[in-house]
């Protein structure tokens, strides 16, 4: 085995970087006696409902749990369908399937990776609900185009905004366009926590209200429960951690952009790579940057025996996926996510990616024959 010259990515890194401030912040929340709910957590929700321009921002457990309060807020349950992305994270489709709901695939566009407006109405059923696009590895989707179809058929617009953080499209943050957006701030996000945590992000503020009682055992008054709620609170210290940190995103993801910049120049000219797309207007977060390759597994092992760490998002689509057998999907089904599956790799990339190990990945891509 060759060793790891390039790690995928650097865990630690970021307790490096911020160790002051967040063994401050660790203390502040120890001290204070309050470890559920409480100021910490509220002073995380305003600020991130700032840094996102939305109304509001409830706190919740992870970001699965984001996604599938709103569509519980929402109503949409058993006998709905929901529009979502044939090419996606699984647990954009676990969000609809816990609430009850129908996940409904669509195809991408080749070129973003993301749910294709031009192929929605088409899936739009009387039993639709809402849209579920994702802003997958942290460029936008088409939200003008998908929202303009969903007023139409009177549906909800709910966002995936897990690898999202920061990105803009037409200067608005990306999570900004839908009713709702469900963010993850799993500890490998652009804004990652120490641990498990999420968020709901929104501009209406009777969801807010239904997202806040929901994810407090239906709470809103200690001891009394309007509904069957559940309980999926953003702890204080990751709260803590979370404020800390979001202080630096901006600037973590301009390295990260920098990063792309980089690679974007360097890796044109290599015969049958695919690099990324980015649409006019938009300025992606990039969360992942994802190349494709016909000859997927002999370029990966040749990055692994260079020394670099890479990782496929994601290998098996969830209509491939044995949790989703029940739907009946079969291979070719949605033939442009299967072959997204079958040739993306993802390059180290992040805001701690030091240059030469940039160009390391760099040279070990261009010696590929
Ligand atoms: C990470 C991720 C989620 C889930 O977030 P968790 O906090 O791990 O529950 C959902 N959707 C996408 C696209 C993701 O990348």
């Amino acid at each position: 085995m060759s060793t790891v010259r390039v790690p995928f990515l650097n865990m630690k890194a970021p307790y490096q970087e911020l160790k002051a401030e967040l063994d401050a912040a660790y203390q502040r929340v120890m001290e204070s006696g309050w470890y559920i709910l409480g100021e910490e957590m509220e002073a995380f929700e305003n600020e991130y409902a700032t840094y996102c321009g939305a109304k509001d921002c409830i706190s919740v457990g992870n970001g699965l749990e984001a996604l599938h309060l709103i569509l519980r807020a929402y109503e949409i349950g058993p006998g709905d369908e929901v529009i979502v992305p044939a090419n996606t994270y699984i647990a954009t489709w676990l969000a609809v399937s816990y609430a009850g709901a129908t996940p409904i695939p669509v195809e991408p566009d080749l070129r973003t990776y993301n749910l294709d407006p031009d192929r929605i109405e088409r899936a739009i059923t009387k039993r639709t609900r809402a849209i579920l696009p994702v802003h997958l590895y942290g460029q936008s989707a088409e939200m003008e185009a998908i929202t303009r179809i969903a007023q139409k058929h009177g549906l909800k617009v709910i966002d995936d905004s897990a690898q999202a953080h920061g990105a803009r499209f037409n200067d608005q943050i990306a999570s900004g366009f839908a009713d709702a957006a469900g963010v993850s701030f799993y500890p490998g996000k652009n804004l990652g926590a120490f641990g498990d945590a999420g968020a709901v992000v929104t501009n209406d503020p009777g969801l807010a209200d239904r997202v806040r009682v929901l994810r407090n055992y239906g709470s809103r008054v200690k001891y009394q429960n309007e509904v069957k709620g559940f309980n999926s609170r953003l702890d204080p210290i990751q709260a803590a951690f979370l404020r800390v940190k979001l202080a630096h995103l901006d600037e973590w993801n301009d390295r990260r952009k920098a990063v792309a910049a980089r690679y974007l120049e360097a890796l044109s000219n290599i015969h049958e790579l695919v690099l990324p797309y980015v649409l006019p207007h938009s300025s992606p977060a990039w969360h992942l940057f994802v190349i494709r390759h016909p000859r997927r597994e002999a370029l990966q092992r040749h990055l692994t025996q260079a020394g670099i760490g890479t990782l496929i998002h994601y290998p098996t689509p969830p209509h491939l996926s044995a949790a989703y057998a029940e739907l009946g999907w079969k291979v070719g089904d949605f033939p442009i996510t299967e072959e997204i599956a079958n040739t993306v790799l993802s390059i180290p990339m992040g805001p701690h990616l030091s240059r030469d190990e940039q160009d390391e990945v760099i040279s070990a891509l261009q010696s590929f024959a």
